[in-house]
């Protein structure tokens, strides 16, 4: 599959590497919008929020665990920070494999849209 994300977990394009286990992979932004800014993605192929299912959307959930545990790693879990996922043409998504960014380092703008 021609999928940019598919091919950084299986290592054809390299990246850096926060975080990998089993069902997840954690790599730095390549283009960073805040001091820190990684990319938390499932291992399996899931374009975007829009194809979660009762069957897939467990992966979320440690996502969010992986979430806490780097955010403490990185430094950013008392100065806080913000975890987001674009999906489709109006939220600006680029990367049709599910993401969230995970942001922090600075204060955030608050606005949200
Ligand atoms: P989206 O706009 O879809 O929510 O986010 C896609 C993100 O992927 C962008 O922040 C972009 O900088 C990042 N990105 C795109 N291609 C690559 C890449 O090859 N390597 C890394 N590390 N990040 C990428
Ligand atoms: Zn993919």
């Amino acid at each position: 599959m021609d999928c940019i994300f598919c091919k950084i977990i299986s290592g054809e394009i390299p990246s850096k590497k926060v975080y990998e286990d089993e069902s997840v992979y954690a790599f730095y932004d390549i283009n960073p919008m805040a001091p820190v800014h990684v990319l938390i993605v499932p291992k399996t192929h899931i374009a975007s929020i829009n194809e979660l299912t009762p069957e897939n959307s467990a992966v979320v959930a440690h996502i969010y665990e992986v979430a806490a545990k780097l955010a403490k790693e990185l430094g950013v879990a008392e100065s806080g920070y913000r975890m987001v996922s674009n999906c489709g043409a109006d939220a600006g998504q680029t990367v049709f494999h599910l993401h969230f960014h995970l942001l922090g380092g600075r204060p955030l703008k608050v606005d949200m849209c």
